[in-house]
């Protein structure tokens, strides 16, 4: 049998999701909210709390689930970060267009329209009257239209306006928006539709975790098993003494190759069986070869809240398509 086994990233009801939506599903987190970390990056801190590294990049998690329609996406605002030390929050200015110095003034000046030139009220009265200090026309300075411009104090140069700029409040640099570093950010928020994803799950949990009691087992849920390359979060490790026997169980809304292979490495690690309960009802062609190979145990949480041993299988669906919205939203160095 040759089959391709993803890496962990397409893992979805792991442990650590589960407990992250149990955050935002006990409303100890209304939202998962982004912020700017110290080098400028985005990253959301109860999902790094909650979601160990082998669950893959937060983000990604948040969106897969946000695909399946457990969590909902909102517009929260953009942020600038400054591309020279990497601070958040910078203050919007006016700079001057000639040389880029913010130190700017507003001033009321006079125009010659005949010739076109424009300037402060002084430079047109004379002693005996006024007169034009480009083309030397004698003018009534009350005559003139009045112009505001905007005076660079550093370079001197007159403009009618001035551009628009971000000034960093770490280290005052002083940059063009477009080079600034723009983050548009993100918050999820939990759908109904999580509620009952979530709340499926757990049942499901409960419902292996009560026939394993029953079974004479002592049964952790939510617990962790030591792997070579550190800890690895389990659904549940059940342990029964007399006969020395231990199981890992899985719980998962479609179980694919990726969650067999997962719980299979695990369960080999620990010197367990492993038994992996789907809420679907279904799981994936591949996966159901590979529970074979490995002698995992497949069961399925029915609608009554049991487990039994019949399931179906159902063919792979295309490698999940990143969304252009994803793209999008990663970030945007300009
Ligand atoms: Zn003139
Ligand atoms: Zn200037
Ligand atoms: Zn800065």
């Amino acid at each position: 049998m040759n089959i391709m086994l993803a890496t962990e990233r397409s893992t979805m009801a792991t442990p650590g999701i589960l407990r992250l939506l149990q955050t935002i599903a006990d409303g100890s987190v209304e939202r998962f909210s982004p912020s700017i970390t110290d080098d400028g990056g985005v990253n959301y801190p109860t999902v790094e709390r909650e979601l160990p590294p082998s669950d893959g990049d937060p983000v990604e998690a948040l969106e897969r689930l946000a695909e399946m329609g457990v969590l909902f996406r909102e517009f929260q605002e953009k942020a600038y970060v400054c591309p020279e030390c990497r601070a958040d929050g910078m203050r919007y200015t006016t700079v001057c267009a000639d040389c880029g110095s913010e130190h700017t003034i507003e001033r009321q000046q006079r125009e010659h329209p005949p010739c076109g030139v424009i300037a402060p009220d002084a430079e047109f009265q004379t002693e005996n009257g006024g007169a034009c200090p480009h083309c030397d026309q004698g003018v009534a300075i009350e005559d003139l239209p009045v112009v505001h411009q905007h005076v660079c104090q550093t370079c001197g140069s007159y403009a009618d306006g001035t551009v628009g700029a971000l000034r960093c409040r770490e280290c005052a640099a002083v940059f063009d928006p477009q080079n600034a570093i723009e983050w548009v950010l993100y918050g999820y928020g939990i759908e109904e539709y999580g509620h009952q994803w979530l709340t499926t799950q757990l049942n499901a949990r409960a419902a292996l975790q009560s026939m394993l009691a029953d079974r004479g087992f002592e049964v952790d849920i939510d617990t962790a098993v030591r792997m070579d390359d550190g800890d690895r979060d389990v659904h549940l490790y059940a342990t029964e003494e007399l006969l020395d026997d231990r199981v890992i169980g899985a719980v998962h809304d479609r179980p694919d190759e990726t969650d067999v292979d997962r719980l299979h490495r695990i369960a080999s690690a620990a010197n367990a069986r492993g038994v992996l309960a789907t809420t679907s009802g279904s799981v994936t062609e591949r996966a159901d070869a590979l529970a074979q190979e490995y002698d995992i145990k497949l069961l399925r949480y029915t609608q009554e809240g049991t487990l039994a041993p019949d399931y179906t299988t159902d063919c792979e669906q295309a490698d999940r398509s990143r969304s252009s919205v994803f793209e999008r939203l990663t970030a945007s160095f300009r």
